[in-house]
C-alpha cells in the first residue's frame, strides 16, 4: 500500500515543542493543562499575544522550532520503519515552506525516521495537498488538520486523523496513538 503522511502534530510533536520554547524565551509560566485544551492550532493566546505578534513570535522563532530537539511521537517512527519493511510505501507531504523542505528532511533523517528521497514532498499550501495525494495514488493518508482531510472527501484515498485537542469534531477515523496504526490498517 502507499501510506502519506503529514509531519507537523502527526508524526512530531511540534506545536507542544513550541509551547516550550515560547514559555522560555517569554519568560511566561504557562500550565499545560490550557495547552491541551487549546481548540485551534495556534498556541499564542496562551501567552496574550494578538494573532499578529503570534505570527510573528512563531516566525522569528521558525529555526529553533523547527531544527532542535522537537520529540517525534511515541511509536511513530518504529511504525513507520516497520510498514516500510512490510513492503509498503511511505510517503512524506509537509506545508512546510520550500526552503525549509531539504533541512526538514535531513532533520527526520536524523531522528531516524525512513525516508526516501523521491517519496518527501514540501512547499505546498494545505489546500494543495490533495493535489499530491491524488497523483501519487495513496490509499491512506494521515494528518491533525481536518480541514485537509475534508479537501479529500471525492478521492479515492482513505483519510486518517492524528488526534489533537483542536480536531475533536472530526467525525472521521482517528488514531490517539501510533500504535494503533498497524491494527487499523489491519482491519480495513
Ligand atoms: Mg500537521
Amino acid at each position: 500500500m502507499k501510506i502519506g503522511f503529514d509531519i507537523d502534530d502527526t508524526l512530531i510533536n511540534l506545536r507542544e515543542h513550541a509551547f516550550e520554547i515560547y514559555k522560555r524565551k517569554l519568560n511566561i509560566d504557562v500550565p499545560s493543562e490550557q495547552f491541551y485544551e487549546l481548540n485551534r492550532v495556534e498556541i499564542h493566546e496562551l501567552f496574550g499575544l494578538t494573532d499578529e505578534q503570534g505570527n510573528n513570535m512563531w516566525n522569528r522563532s521558525l529555526e529553533e522550532i523547527y531544527y532542535t530537539e522537537c520529540p517525534p511521537y511515541d511509536g511513530a517512527i518504529e511504525t513507520l520503519k516497520e510498514l516500510m519493511a512490510e513492503g509498503h510505501e511511505i510517503y512524506y507531504i509537509t506545508a512546510r515552506p520550500k526552503e525549509h523542505g531539504e533541512r526538514t528532511k535531513e532533520w527526520m533523517k536524523k531522528k531516524g525516521f525512513p525516508i526516501e528521497d523521491t517519496r518527501f514532498f514540501y512547499g505546498m499550501q494545505d489546500h494543495e495537498k490533495v493535489n499530491f495525494i491524488k497523483e501519487l495514488q495513496l490509499d491512506y493518508y494521515v494528518d491533525d488538520k481536518p480541514a485537509i482531510l475534508e479537501t479529500l472527501s471525492q478521492e479515492s484515498v482513505q483519510p486518517l486523523l492524528k488526534d489533537q485537542s483542536y480536531n475533536r469534531n472530526y467525525p472521521g477515523p482517528r488514531i490517539f496513538h501510533w500504535y494503533e496504526l498497524k491494527t487499523f490498517l489491519k482491519n480495513k
